[in-house]
């Protein structure tokens, strides 16, 4: 056992430790190569990252060509040419938020904004005198009868006269105004709206010096009168187009006062809808209506965005340029995000030439829409560019506020956060690298191949293990075996020839007293010479097996007559001791085809072990039947049995059963393996039964030899 424990060792030493070595090492390889694969990564992700940077710079860029271009060239950009130039600009550059001019006077205007209303003061006030200094005069007189003197006919014939005579435009609109009210004053309602629609539809964008335009206010009235007079569907008409005007822009109003007017036509709508007469259908006016109050919403929003930052841009785009003359001169444009209150922008505007500011030309700028930056430009080149998902994304603004992201959550730490060149777009790119995904990427990589090579070479290394151990336990166990049998056999053989010398020399001397006890002697020496030649026929028989040597010379034999001189043999032998070999043959056996003397050999080894093993019982049976197309010969003992565990070992050579210390039978443990190999020589099976204490049934059969067809 021992023997076995330094073989497992000397196993252990000279395979196992170099092969967890060869395994560290291949450990430490994957471990290597898996740091590279994560800094390809990373590298890969760097550069898709400065890509996006370059394509939303790019998107930038072209913006800038473009207003360059648009401007190009001009003289005093105020000039109503450069207008169309400009609409197509924005129409074509989906990222243009808003054009804008900063004046050399410092003034930051809108050259084509459609703002919903301008701030308060901010309208270019026409204060200009109405042409023709007299007509005013003749103006306030009509205008001392209507209110000083109340003499509301009076006043309303002056205003007619007045009328007929003014070729000023201006003037005759606020005539005309003037004639209505009174009109209106005077209860004639119908007149006063028919004026009051002459005002709008010809004089809506007048305005009166120093006041608003006149087309809301006349249209107001037309809605009041019109309700008056019961004219429902005209009033709500008149309603909806004022307000329609209003939202779109038609006016050039002020915030106040688009407030007045927009508060009191959509009062005056509501009141309309609260109380229609019967048979009308609102519902399309109500949808009209309530589309246009969230046009009104959106645009008020961008409205006030747009007067916050003509309000306060200036200062701060003056700073932003000296900053960017400090840190990057040359650039044609100066990119920057403004925060003016708690708005900001991504404004970019030219940089006014160091030649020298031509007083007539102003910088022209440009505020980017930051939603469509992203949505058109950033998203499409994030998602094309980390399309295989070995990141997730996310775009970062001011606050920390997750702009955009990729959708995924996060997997881990950010592996990479990025800024644009020189921090604008204000946002930040923050990728997270995903986890490789396992079987792909396991499976395809080097590591995976390494893993492979690895649980191989383990694999193998374990079977040679078992394999190793197993061919080493059964040469051990042979060798123990052979030994011994080494020592039984000479003892074997040692015992018979001591006895048979001692009783031929009795024999010899003539010192034996009696004829009969002669004859014992006689009987001892035939019976201790035979097992001497049984052993050395088994031991002769199995080494020729086992060389390949043995030639066996099949003859057509009568098993029965072979049988019983068999037993007559060995009964013979050991009539002596008491034993009855009883034989019971079927008659008329038919031949068999066998080798004589292996066959009796192994008949001779089968009693000569019942009798061996037969304890404290003298009787043994020998049987020869047909069974089938089989002969089967069972010998049968009564003595001390097999143990189950023996069973499947008794015919491996050298096997001896029983207890090793308790034995007292002889033997080599050769019979038994001689009796197989002969009886499978023969195409034959050996069978065993056995009761330990009750006594064994050897079995062996053999087939007969097909019959001959005569
Ligand atoms: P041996 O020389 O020991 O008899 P064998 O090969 O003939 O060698 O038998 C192997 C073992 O089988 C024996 O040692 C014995 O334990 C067991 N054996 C064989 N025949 C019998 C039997 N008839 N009864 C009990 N045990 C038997």
């Amino acid at each position: 056992m021992h023997q076995r424990r330094r073989i497992v060792l000397l196993f252990g030493l000279g395979i196992v430790l170099p092969s967890l070595l060869l395994s560290y090492l291949a450990f430490r390889g994957i471990q290597n190569d898996r740091a590279l694969v994560e800094k390809d990564r990373l590298e890969g992700i760097r550069r898709a990252a400065d890509n996006v940077a370059l394509a939303v710079d790019a998107g930038i860029a072209a913006v800038e060509q473009a207003l360059s271009d648009a401007v190009a060239g001009r003289s005093g950009s105020l000039a109503a040419d450069l207008r169309p130039a400009l609409e197509k600009l924005v129409a074509e550059n989906p990222l243009i938020e808003q054009l804008f001019e900063v004046r050399p006077s410092q003034e930051l205007r809108f050259p084509i904004a459609n703002f919903l209303y301008v701030g308060d003061g901010a309208r270019e006030a026409d204060n200009s005198p109405i042409a023709g200094t007299n007509q005013p005069a003749e103006f306030l007189a009509a205008q001392m009868l209507e209110f000083r003197d109340n003499d509301l006919t009076g006043a309303l014939a002056a205003y007619r006269r007045l009328q007929g005579r003014t070729r000023d435009t201006r003037l005759s609109a606020m005539i005309l105004n003037a004639v209505a009210r009174v009109q209106k004053k005077s209860g004639l309602a119908h007149e006063a709206a028919s004026t009051y629609e002459m005002i709008l539809r010809d004089h809506g964008p007048a305005v009166i010096p120093g006041g608003m335009p006149l087309g809301p206010s006349a249209a107001l009235e037309i809605c009041g009168l019109t309700r008056e007079l019961g004219d429902f569907p005209r009033s709500l008409r008149t309603a909806l187009s004022l307000y329609h005007s209003l939202v779109r822009r038609e006016w050039d109003v002020e915030k106040a006062e688009f407030e007045l007017f927009a508060g009191r036509v959509k009062d005056h709508i509501k009141a309309l809808f609260s109380d229609p007469p019967s048979g009308i259908d609102l519902q399309a006016f109500r949808t009209e209506f309530d589309a246009l109050a969230v046009e009104e919403d959106i645009s008020r929003k961008r409205t006030e965005r747009m007067i916050v930052f003509q309000e306060g841009a200036v200062p701060a785009l003056e700073a932003k340029t000296r900053v960017a003359d400090r840190e990057a001169p040359g650039q044609p444009f100066v990119r920057s995000t403004l925060e003016i209150g708690d708005v900001s922008y991504l404004v970019t505007i030219e940089r006014p030439s160091p030649a020298g500011l031509d007083p007539m030309d102003g910088v022209w700028g440009v505020i980017l829409d930051a939603g469509r930056l992203q949505a058109d430009v950033l998203r499409p080149a994030l998602l094309d560019l980390f399309a295989s998902g070995e990141a997730t994304w996310a775009v970062i603004g001011k606050d920390n506020a997750v702009l955009m992201s990729s959708g995924d959550p996060f997997a881990g730490p950010a592996a990479l956060r990025t800024d644009f060149a020189s921090n604008f777009p204000g946002w930040t790119l923050e990728f997270h690298q995903t986890p490789p995904r396992l079987i792909k990427t396991f499976l395809l990589s080097r590591r995976g191949l390494y893993f492979f090579i690895f649980l191989l070479i383990a694999g193998i290394l374990v079977f040679g293990l078992i394999l190793t151990i197993r061919s080493v336990s059964h040469e051990l166990e042979l060798a123990r075996m052979k030994s011994d049998f080494v020592s039984t056999v000479s003892h074997e053989f040692r015992s018979p020839l001591t006895s048979i010398r001692q009783l031929a020399e009795m024999l010899q001397s003539g010192r034996v007293p009696s004829e009969e006890r002669r004859q014992r002697y006689y009987d001892v020496l035939l019976e201790q010479s035979e097992r001497l030649a049984l052993l050395t026929d088994n031991i002769l028989g199995l080494a020729k097996i086992e060389a390949g040597r043995a030639a066996f010379a099949f003859d057509r034999i009568d098993i029965s007559a072979l049988l019983s001189e068999v037993v007559t043999a060995i009964q013979d032998r050991v009539r002596h001791e008491g034993f009855a070999i009883g034989l019971e043959a079927e008659a008329a056996l038919p031949p068999l085809a066998a080798d004589l003397t292996a066959m009796a050999q192994a008949l001779t080894n089968l009693i000569d072990n019942a009798v061996k093993y037969s304890g404290d019982s003298r009787k043994v049976s020998v049987r020869a039947f047909l069974d089938g197309e089989d002969i089967a010969i069972a010998v049968r003992d009564f003595g001390i049995g097999i143990k189950k565990e023996d069973v499947p070992r008794l015919f491996e050579r050298f096997f001896r059963g029983g207890d090793e210390l308790t034995r007292t039978v002889k033997g080599s443990g050769l019979g038994l393996t001689l009796v197989k190999e002969i009886v499978e020589a023969h195409q034959g099976k050996i069978h065993v039964e056995s009761e330990p204490g009750k006594g064994s049934v050897f079995t062996i059969r053999l087939p007969l030899p097909p019959r001959e067809e005569p």
